[in-house]
């Protein structure tokens, strides 16, 4: 259910799990608690279960993507200044990569107007940053003012 807010999640360089169809909330439980991660969820009774097991818990309410960003940067304490770290695909920790070696990999209007670029080991993926991410940092920014 919160797919989005786990994408974004890593694009601010948080080491985010997110349970695929096959995981069941028991399976979950167990690997927060394992790893003692941060349990994000919509789904009330999964909550309870976390609270009742000692979880560190963050209950979501909002369908809002932004307001859900900016409760979880605001329940983790953490300014959005650390981005593009992980791959939003695999949760692979990015490893930048020099202008010079990237030019047959992005798009041309990429290359002339970017500077910084990562790349995903894993996935063989590049990233960089567009301006959809400094809009959505903006965003966050914004709405955090607002709830502080
Ligand atoms: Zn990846």
């Amino acid at each position: 259910m919160l797919g989005s807010l786990a994408k974004w999640l890593r694009i601010f360089g948080f080491d985010t799990l997110y349970p695929d169809a096959t995981t069941n909330d028991d399976d979950v439980l167990h690997i927060a608690k394992a790893e003692k991660r941060l349990l994000i969820s919509r789904d009330k009774e999964l909550i309870i279960r976390g609270k009742k097991v000692k979880l560190d818990v963050l209950e979501i309410q909002t369908t809002d993507l932004h307001e859900q960003l900016a409760q979880v940067l605001t329940h983790i304490q953490i300014d959005c200044t650390q981005v593009l770290t992980r791959c939003t695909l695999c949760n692979t920790p990015l490893i930048s990569v020099e202008k010079k070696d990237i030019k047959a990999h992005v798009p041309p209007k990429v290359f002339e107007t970017r500077d910084v670029f990562w790349l995903c080991p894993v996935c063989i993926k590049y990233y960089w940053m567009g301006t959809h991410y400094e809009n959505m940092i903006e965003k966050i920014n914004e709405l955090r003012k607002k709830n502080v």
